[in-house]
């Protein structure tokens, strides 16, 4: 092993504890994300001041300060920015080298009704991991971003690029417009890794998808003299049982692309139904009103308005099966902006990168992993569609986002700083051939 790797193990290594209490402390900040608004702003403080202790050029802005962001054809409206700042931290290469930007979310989502066997927002660190709100989703990958960055440092390697880290705010509920405010906000850089979970796989592409609301209006009451009574639960019943047929056809009709291939297949998750009077034990009528919320995923490729089109399309050609819908058919909207699948551009230096990424994994984990699909949707796509940095996924191990005891797994997260220091090391540290 080269010494440089070595220097680094060793590094990373000695701070293991400094680490882990970096990440236990972000987790212990409140930034939860309840759109409109949301709660970032101390989280962002606390990232900013790390980030110019470790020695960087910080620029904490509003997302009202990026010109032409709201007419962006990407930006979507409806959000309350104020008093929540993205920041971006750069470290200054010697000049001519690549640069990178590990860009990630601040927000985190609702910490949920469900029990927690620890508090989601004390830290609690058992059996190597560490419970709470946004350990895994993302503040884990953040954190070991910072810890890398300071690595490279402390250590003095030669960085000839510079290296960005960014935590923007709002990505959760299809937000993304603290992500496209960075891209407009600049500077571009050459690659970008994206440190959401993915138990150190690589994703080079991620899935889009939109969650959609369906309404019913039916007729309620109980029926004494014979009247019409038409049920909207028996409609939004029928409706689910409809998206799962789809559900069904899309697996069975739509063929994976590289690189999900054989991985995975597009899914349609009912997420909500809603019906009759939920504030009382006993309904006296039929319920007047309902409520489906869906989630439909896709490939790369594909806009909200071809998704929904593809459903609309099955809904109409399947909906004589359905007689309750029939009389009580749905109004769909949109609950979130679409989020569209992307993929990086793996071509010229995304190829040479991904080797990079590739064999500073080798190095630092003693494992080599081949590029895959990330099951999920996230902001990449900001990057891939709407910016010339293309995105890498690539982040810690851990389980139960957006779910009661999420957790991050403490080994893999100090593998990972490791791992981007040697990333940042040769990707950043040689000057670009002329
Ligand atoms: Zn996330």
């Amino acid at each position: 092993m080269e010494q440089r790797s070595v220097l680094i193990k060793e590094w990373v290594e000695r701070h293991r504890d400094e680490a882990i209490q970096l990440a236990q402390q972000m987790v212990r900040i409140y930034s939860v994300n309840l759109p409109p608004n949301g709660s970032e702003a101390e989280h962002q403080h606390f990232i900013a001041g790390w980030l110019k202790e470790a020695g960087a050029e910080v620029d904490q802005y509003e997302l009202s300060e990026v010109p032409s962001l709201t007419e962006h054809p990407a930006y979507m409206d409806g959000r309350n920015y104020e008093g929540r700042p993205n920041v971006l931290g750069a470290f200054r290469g010697s000049g001519g080298g690549k640069s990178l930007i590990f860009s990630s979310h601040a927000d985190t989502v609702f910490e949920g009704t469900e029990t927690w066997t620890h508090p989601p927002f004390e830290g609690v660190i058992t059996d190597g991991k560490l419970y709470g709100r946004g350990a895994y989703d993302m503040k884990g990958g953040l954190a070991a971003s910072m810890m890398a960055v300071k690595c490279i440092r402390e250590l003095r390697l030669p960085i000839a690029g510079d290296i960005y880290v960014e935590s923007v705010i709002d990505e959760e509920h299809g937000g993304a417009n603290g992500t496209l405010a960075g891209r407009l906000r600049g500077p571009a850089a050459d690659m970008a890794i994206i440190p959401e979970p993915t138990n150190l796989a690589l994703y080079t592409a991620h899935l889009g998808g939109g969650i959609w609301k369906a309404t019913f209006e039916g007729r309620s009451g109980i029926s004494f003299a014979g009247e019409v009574l038409i049920s909207a639960l028996d409609a939004s019943i029928s409706f689910a049982n409809l998206l799962k047929e789809f559900d069904a056809y899309r697996r069975y009709t739509i063929k994976a692309p590289a690189p999900w291939e054989e991985s995975r297949t597009p899914e349609v998750s009912v997420m909500k139904i809603l019906s009759g009077d939920t504030h009382r034990e006993i309904m006296e009528k039929l319920p007047a009103t309902g409520e489906v919320q869906f989630w439909i995923d896709s490939f790369p490729g594909l806009t909200g308005e071809e998704v929904l089109e593809s459903f609309v399309k099955f809904y109409e050609a399947n909906v004589y099966k359905y007689p309750d819908l029939q009389k009580c058919p749905p109004k769909i909207t949109p609950l979130i902006r679409f989020l569209s699948g992307s993929k990086m551009d793996e071509s010229g230096d995304g190829a040479v990168f991904l080797r990079t990424v590739q064999e500073a994994g080798e190095l630092m984990t003693g494992s080599s992993s081949a590029p895959v699909g990330a099951p999920f949707a996230c902001d990449g796509f900001m990057f891939n569609l709407y910016s010339p940095t293309p995105a890498l996924v690539l982040g810690p191990a851990g389980g139960n986002a957006h779910a009661a005891d999420e957790h991050l797994d403490l080994d893999s997260y100090v593998k990972l700083i490791g791992w981007y220091a040697e990333i940042i090391a040769s990707w950043c540290g040689e000057r670009k051939e002329a």
